[in-house]
């Protein structure tokens, strides 16, 4: 290795540290051509970005905000539209002023720009005397050695890492900016080469090692050049869109989450998946809201395995209801546990609000036992589309009732406390702890896991799905019939909702320890087939980066709602090949009648 070559390795290497210690380092949003913003300033200052630029331009007596002379339009003045506003931000108390840099870019001549802009300023001493507010020149400019003649509220933009030895000089260079296209001709998509990287990262450290700000103009404007420059250390982030910026770099911290723990995974055997065997049992896993991207960040934050995506049965599932495009969690329910559309927040009835059979009660016919098991409340849309009858989901003292009245054998899920005076003892087992289901001896049994919602994975819920899923099978399975089991992960949908990527993966790992249990019991009896699937899709989650080996997953969300993107379902096991293809959700239902053997009276 050269010396040449060895200086540039050390000093990328320095270089490349500096940008890692900076990473958690506070950075501010720079408004590019402020003026030509529909609303100046308000846009920028409202969402919180702290730089604001004005390309000025000074003709008859007035500082015109303005690109060109050609372009002035009469009242557009400097007064007008920054040094007023930021005058009532003052006296009014607006927003959060913690600090404001005015850029003020000069299109004309210097001195006398400069000259106008100071004689102004002195009509505004609340904003020359506010050391919150620096007043800082760029564009045209006096030279280098005359900044110290100018008073101290005015500050300037140096562009040039060129090293300035003169004290006085450096103490009135307020940040450092260049030209982004002269280090890079980067689109602002994907990654920089590492060659780019080098060059950026070696602009960057030089400014710094000047003990300045510093600011890249001409920078792509997209998400993915924000998010870079702020993790390269770039201190102001450039950008003509106030509004999408702020949004997006003020979240990122939330939308970026890195997984600790990896959950351990189970590799099936195949040995009947496929086979045109009898099915003796289903066991349905609902993801609540669990679409694919969900499953590929649990998978990703699972250092890149679960279980479930080693299965080869794979359907795409639409979602659409009998009254809108997006499906709720009651009408999605309602189609798998009955086999029609319905509308949005309706349970186990038609469109008409009838009473259609379901499958648990259909199966009770033919000899087989059923149980639900939720992280939900028990009343939750998801298990009650299995054994009520409403119109409305909310109607939860009726569904609770139906709970009691109903077909099933056993239920393990969440708030107790919507049952409170009710009979339910008069027809099941309700036992204390979750290890006395699989010992039961009696018919019907349920447990609660809580009094009212049951805890996050990441609030502290201490039992896992798998063991609630364990105790579930080790039930139904000494009955020695047939048995449909319904198992919901219930709150990957609601840190959807929350757009909490953290929880998303947090549950989705907690489900797919569930599906492990459900895989080996598959396994184990050679006549129970496994489908794991979602009543729909929340958060319209997209995943613009993420890295299995060091589990770091950044989240972007589309929408705090569900959406209408279809949903995989996997199955495994027995005559797993007949959920192949593309399907709506209620066909669910019939498919399994179908691999049952069974069919409606
Ligand atoms: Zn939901």
């Amino acid at each position: 290795m050269s010396h040449y070559t060895h200086y540039l390795s050390v000093f990328y290497l320095c270089s490349t540290l500096l940008v890692n210690a900076q990473e958690k380092k506070d950075f501010r949003i720079h408004s590019h051509n402020d003026y030509h913003q529909n609303i100046p300033f308000w846009k920028a200052f409202s969402n919180g970005l702290t730089s604001i630029e004005v390309d000025v331009f000074f003709k008859n007596g007035s500082l015109f905000v303005t690109h060109d002379e050609s372009e002035i339009i009469r009242d557009r003045t400097i007064e007008n539209l920054y040094l007023e506003p930021l005058q009532k931000v003052i006296e009014l108390k607006l927003g959060n002023l913690d600090h404001l840099q005015l850029l003020v870019d000069f299109k004309s001549e210097a001195y006398r720009s400069l000259d106008q802009l100071i004689a102004t300023l002195k009509k505004y001493p609340d904003i020359i005397n506010d050391s919150r507010i620096s007043i800082v020149i760029s564009g045209n400019r006096p030279k280098l050695e005359e900044y110290k003649n100018y008073p101290s509220y005015i500050h300037f933009d140096y562009q040039s890492l060129e090293k300035i030895t003169e004290e006085e000089q450096l103490n009135k260079i307020a940040l450092i900016s260049l030209n982004f296209k002269k280090t890079s001709s980067w689109n602002g998509k994907g990654k920089l080469t590492t060659s780019d990287h080098q060059k950026v990262s070696s602009v960057i450290t030089q400014a710094h090692q000047m003990n300045k700000p510093f600011r890249f103009w001409g920078v792509p404007d997209s998400k993915t050049a924000w998010k870079t420059m702020k993790e390269m250390g770039v201190d102001f982030i450039n950008t003509d869109d106030p509004v999408e910026s702020s949004k997006y770099l003020q979240s990122l911290d939330r939308r970026i989450y890195h997984h600790q723990n990896i959950s351990s995974v189970y590799t099936p055997t195949f040995e009947f998946d496929q086979k045109n065997i009898p099915v003796k049992n289903i066991i349905l896993l609902i993801g609540d809201g669990n679409g694919l991207a969900q499953i590929t960040a649990t998978e990703i934050g699972n250092a890149g395995r679960l279980t479930l995506t080693q299965l080869k049965s794979i359907g795409l599932v639409r979602t659409q209801t009998a009254d809108d495009l997006t499906t709720d969690s009651a009408a999605a329910a309602t189609a798998m546990a009955t086999g029609i559309k319905t509308y949005n927040r309706y349970l186990g009835v038609d469109p008409q609000g009838q009473p259609t059979e379901n499958i648990t009660e259909l199966l009770n016919q033919k000899g087989f036992a059923s149980g639900l098991i939720t992280t939900d409340r028990m009343t939750g849309a998801t298990p009650a589309a299995f054994y009520s009858h409403q119109a409305d989901r909310s109607r939860q003292k009726k569904i609770s009732h139906d709970l009691i009245d109903s077909k099933i054998s056993l239920f393990i899920g969440g708030g107790a406390d919507d049952f409170e005076g009710d009979t339910l003892e008069k027809n099941f087992e309700i036992v204390e702890h979750l290890e006395m289901i699989g010992k039961s001896q009696n018919t019907k049994v349920g447990h609660f896991l809580s009094k009212n919602d049951v805890p996050p994975i990441k609030e502290g819920r201490d039992v896992s799905l798998s063991s609630i899923t364990a105790q579930g099978l080790a039930f139904l399975k000494k009955k020695n019939t047939p048995f449909f089991l319904m198992i919901e992960s219930d709150q990957i949908d609601s840190f959807g909702h929350e757009n909490d990527i953290s929880g998303i993966i947090s549950e989705g790992i907690d489900f797919d320890s569930a599906v492990t249990e459900a895989l080996q019991f598959s396994d184990q009896t050679g006549n129970t087939l496994v489908l794991v699937t979602a009543d729909h899709e929340t958060s319209g989650l997209s995943l613009p980066e993420a890295h299995p080996k060091s589990r770091i997953i950044e989240a972007d969300f589309s929408t705090n709602d569900h959406s209408t993107i279809m949903i995989p379902l996997f199955a495994y096991g027995p005559q797993s090949s007949e959920f192949l293809g593309v399907y709506e959700n209620h066909e669910i239902f019939w498919k399994i009648l179908k691999v049952l053997g069974v069919s409606q009276n």
